[in-house]
């Protein structure tokens, strides 16, 4: 085996939620795969030879990095970034676009990304027949009820399932004004007759008709009878009246129903991302299963990153930072978006034998100044950036121009903009 070894990866802290390692070990990759690991306690790898050995001192090292929310339909849809910017680019092996696709335009995702892509790409499918080609605007044209094609839809999911793994659907005032819940019922019918899950924004999205908004915090208790246990409810720290927690200051019975029922909980980081609910939920011992990024350019114009201000890193960052303990920081980009897409027997893995997806995370020292969605401040000591990542045993470097909300802080900012 030594002859084949290409990398080394040496004393990094490595995190697999799977196992509960969490301590120095050393990991070596042949061709595609993990061959051998070793604890630094019983001595590492050292008498393996490799062609190149990494060292990873200070190095936190996991399995390949999932983001369950990006938006990588470059140049269809006016706010895509390209898949490897949000994936490898910025530490993610694998990531799921929430429903810039839909059944009319997957074939050019599949052929122009999923297939073109160095990052493992999957689809969460717009239950709208032409995806999300405008970002927020043209709600109400693009996702009414008469643009849903459900037989499309279902043909599709039985031709691509290792890429079509969720449904992406809208719980929020604008959709719930304009065609009550007759969209979102279409698409539990069909989650449920696929067997896939749906992926369901919270959060006022759409142009909202007054006369007939809802209330926004009964919302919820709207939304969720139509859904199963492994849906998932997105940007559960949205600050929009109408998100889970809205303007309320304790929470709502209805969010321990979701709990109840076997909902998952996302961050969909994003643009609506609040310190203050954030805390509220997890005060109350309530933490998201997965960290997403919602990683996209600007609603609306036209490929513009100029306003871009999230990244996975970030989001990770922030949660940790905000009580969550770095291993279920860990599980939540990892092993808990592996359930979701249905791939934890694949994906979220460090062991011997599993394909050599692995990101390497810096804790890069601070003090630095972390804001959320709404520019309240966020004092920390140190951010969690990628440093290399392997995907199928090739590896990349980050892409720094992906990731301005770790890189400049608050003070460089404003001196910036003087
Ligand atoms: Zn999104």
């Amino acid at each position: 085996m030594d002859a084949n070894v290409e990398f080394i990866i040496e004393n990094g802290h490595v995190i697999d939620p799977l196992s509960g390692l969490n301590e120095q070990a050393d990991i070596a990759i042949a061709g595609k795969k993990i061959v051998a690991m070793e604890k630094r306690s019983n001595g590492g790898l050292k008498s393996l030879q490799a062609l190149k050995r990494i060292d990873a001192s200070d190095k936190l090292v996991c399995p390949g990095l999932i983001d369950l929310h990006v938006h990588v339909y470059e140049y269809i849809t006016n706010f895509g970034v390209w898949a490897d910017d949000a994936g490898v680019g910025v530490g993610a092996t694998t990531i799921v676009d929430a429903g810039s696709t839909g059944p009319w335009t997957f074939g050019g995702f599949k052929a122009h990304v999923i297939d073109k892509a160095k990052t493992d790409v999957r689809a969460f499918m717009s239950i709208n027949a032409a995806g999300a080609l405008m970002g927020g605007m043209k709600g109400d044209i693009l996702h009414n009820p008469s643009v849903v094609d459900l037989e499309a839809s279902f043909k599709l999911m039985k031709q691509y399932p290792e890429s079509i793994r969720g449904i992406k659907c809208h719980g929020e005032s604008g959709s719930f004004s304009r065609w009550g819940l007759e969209v979102l019922t279409m698409a539990s019918d069909l989650g449920r007759k696929a067997n896939l899950p749906l992926y369901v924004h919270t959060g006022e999205l759409f142009p909202v008709i007054e006369d007939s908004r809802p209330e926004p915090r009964a919302l919820l208790s709207h939304v969720l009878p139509l859904l199963k246990q492994g849906d998932t409810l997105a940007h559960i720290y949205s600050n929009m009246p109408d998100g889970i927690i809205g303007e309320d200051e304790s929470i709502p019975e209805v969010v321990y129903a979701a709990l109840d029922k076997g909902v998952h909980f996302d961050i969909g980081y994003g643009i609506n991302f609040s310190y203050r609910i954030a805390r509220l939920l997890i005060n109350a011992g309530i933490f998201p299963n997965t960290i997403s990024s919602d990683i996209h350019g600007d609603f609306n114009s036209y490929h513009d990153l100029s306003k871009l201000n999230y990244s996975l890193p970030g989001a990770m960052s922030r949660l940790l930072h905000l009580g969550m303990p770095l291993l279920e920081v860990i599980r939540a980009a990892t092993v808990n978006p592996a359930k979701v897409i249905g791939e934890s027997d694949h994906l979220g893995l460090l062991s011997v034998g599993s394909h050599a997806n692995i990101s390497i995370l810096e804790k890069k020292k601070g003090p630095w100044t972390l804001l959320d969605g709404r520019n309240e401040a966020l004092d920390v000591d140190m951010r969690l950036m990628p440093w290399l990542t392997f995907r199928d045993g090739v590896s990349y470097l980050p892409n720094l121009a992906m990731l301005p909300d770790l890189l400049i802080n608050q003070s460089e900012r404003v001196a910036e903009v003087a």
